[in-house]
């Protein structure tokens, strides 16, 4: 068995259908749906798969209870069709979460129409609301708010997809067993037109320095908050900004005394709403909404939003003593929405928008404009269709309100464990993230005890699961893997040592020799930083959040 890397594929010259650029969940969405209807496609992402806004979300899968308010029942009704699809089909990625909803005297909303938005979300689901919070988890997390207040607390049924990023290792692995050819690491430079409709892409690896150029019968722009760049630096001109680009920042923080155990969402200081959720065996609180047209890929959160999330949570949860020594890390996205100048961040429509370059002299190219993790598959289809690809709509599903993992979930990790000869907790990380991939990693788990050996100290997930990123899931560096397919890097205890054991554990099963190992460890080091960003511990910066 070999446990090296595919090489990458030579591109230039080739011809394909289709040409999508971007590989977060759209532009992977997309590239599966198109493969599977037999187009010869092409993905291209210049960083890694899901290193966009995809990892940069709240990571709720859910129908946006908040986008009634403006009326859109449309969106409203396809997201909640699609959060039943996930938790059908991708069950061990995307789980039921109960959500707390609090409201207090001061609140701009009222009990009366919280709880009439409330009834319309459950029969936009197509069922009658579950049983919900008990009384005791209510009471246990009123326990824990500032007692000075009067608390009202509702509770609705949504989903939790931790790991966005393993939805989009699944459908990327899908796309490419469907005949996809997939390239992380290489950037589409330009889309050549000519004569007013697309002709190719000229691409560049990043890894390599290698410039190719491919015929492309279609393009579809799946850039996210670049969308606008691709067009300007391939002269194609749009009447107007396509993107109003709004920035959102997430602080992480360790579970605290009193952690919820559920979901809350509620109000931030200044009426805003705000979500801190259970996450990855932390805390995760988010979000804000900021205009920002900078560059997407060096977007970090400023030191007032941190103050501001950090600001509301200790608010909510006084008795936690949450201070800002307690950030573990910090992190921002760039919401690709469509332009809207001089509008209100939060009442800009969250719906996607397909962009047909027909009008803008370039015949045979789509962007993709906005659209919400829990919506990709469906914004596929459409896309697909739009490009004369027969597609046809999945059967509508009700996993219903509190719907329990697989049952059979605890039967298939003590087989893995037994297979693979790894520890049951192990198993369940492997189960866990990789689905039905658990048993062919047990397998391979078995060769050998490095193979069986855990990332790091403080982790249950095993070196080979790294190997299958490498030979599966197209990870090219460390951070593709400690990041994102194995994101054993985002969980609480991760410091400077892991990525150091990790680095070595995994050069010695993959034959780095004493260069390689300090290059990936390096690389690894400069993407973690610049993710998750660490924000100053001083004394100021906490008095200035707690006033
Ligand atoms: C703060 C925040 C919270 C959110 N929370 C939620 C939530 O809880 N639930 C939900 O459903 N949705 C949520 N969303 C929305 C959701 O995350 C996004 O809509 C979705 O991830 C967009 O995916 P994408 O594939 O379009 O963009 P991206 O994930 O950004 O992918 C675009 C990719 O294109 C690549 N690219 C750019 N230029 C080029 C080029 N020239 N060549 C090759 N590749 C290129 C980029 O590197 C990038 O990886 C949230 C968004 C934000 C910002």
């Amino acid at each position: 068995m070999s446990l090296a890397a595919k090489p990458r594929a030579l591109l230039e010259g080739q011809h394909f259908q289709v040409v999508v650029i971007g590989g977060g969940i759209n532009g992977v969405a997309v590239a599966r749906e198109c493969a599977r209807a037999g187009r010869r496609t092409l993905l291209v992402e210049q960083n890694d798969f899901a290193s966009g806004v995809t990892s940069r979300s709240t990571r709720i899968i859910h129908g946006g209870l908040r986008y009634l308010e403006y009326g859109e029942l449309g969106l409203v009704r396809e997201s909640l069709r699609e959060r039943e699809t996930l938790l059908r089909d991708r069950s061990h990625l995307v789980h039921p979460m109960n959500f707390l909803l609090l409201l207090n005297e001061k609140s701009q909303h009222s009990a009366l129409k919280v709880r009439a938005g409330l009834w319309l979300y459950g029969r936009l689901a197509g069922k009658r609301p579950g049983p919900g919070a008990t009384e005791m988890e209510s009471k246990r997390l009123e326990r824990a708010l500032d007692a000075g207040r009067q608390w009202s607390v509702f509770s609705y049924e949504d989903a939790q997809c931790e790991f966005p990023e393993r939805l989009v290792a699944e459908w990327l692995t899908e796309a490419i067993d469907a005949g996809a050819v997939v390239r992380n690491h290489s950037e589409a430079l330009a889309v050549d037109v000519c004569h007013g409709r697309v002709r190719g892409v000229l691409l560049r690896d990043t890894i390599t320095g290698r410039d190719e150029r491919i015929d492309a019968g279609w393009v579809i722009n799946c850039s996210g908050p670049w969308a606008d760049r691709v067009c300007q630096r391939s002269s194609i001109r749009v009447e107007k900004p396509m993107l109003g680009g709004v920035r959102g920042s997430h602080i992480v923080l360790p579970r605290f005394s009193r952690a919820p155990a559920n979901a809350v969402y509620t109000e931030a200081v200044d009426g805003r709403p705000i979500f801190v959720l259970p996450w990855n065996d932390q805390v995760l609180v988010g979000t804000t909404e900021v205009a920002d047209s900078s560059d997407p890929g060096k977007t970090a959160p400023s030191a007032e939003e941190i103050s501001y999330l950090l600001r509301s949570v200790a608010q909510l949860f006084p008795k936690a003593k949450i201070s800002a020594q307690s950030i573990k890390y910090a992190f921002a996205g760039v919401r690709p929405l469509p332009y809207s100048p001089g509008g209100k961040p939060s009442a800009i429509t969250r719906r996607h928008i397909l962009h047909d370059h027909a009008d803008d002299g370039a015949l045979h190219m789509l962007s993709v404009i906005g659209g919400k993790l829990t919506t990709a598959a469906s914004l596929a289809r459409e896309c697909v269709r739009k490009i004369g690809v027969k597609v046809a709509e999945p059967k509508a599903v009700a996993v219903g309100p509190g719907a329990a993992l697989d049952p059979f979930l605890d039967e298939a990790i003590l087989k893995i464990a037994r297979m693979g000869s790894v520890s049951e907790e192990s198993a369940r990380g492997m189960v866990e993230w990789h689905g039905k991939r658990a048993a062919d990693i047990a397998h391979m788990a078995l060769v050998s005890s490095e193979l069986r050996a855990p990332i790091c100290p403080h982790t249950s997930h095993v070196v080979a699961e790294v190997v299958e990123a490498y030979r599966r899931e197209c990870a090219v560096t460390l951070g593709d893997v400690l990041l994102r397919r194995v994101p054993v890097a985002l969980g609480p205890c991760w410091s400077e040592t892991c990525s150091r054991e990790a680095a070595l554990r995994i050069g010695a099963v993959l034959g780095w020799d004493t260069h390689a190992l300090g290059a990936n460890l390096e690389s690894f080091e400069t993407e973690r930083a610049a993710f998750l960003r660490q924000p100053a511990r001083s004394t100021t910066a906490f008095e200035a959040a707690a006033d």
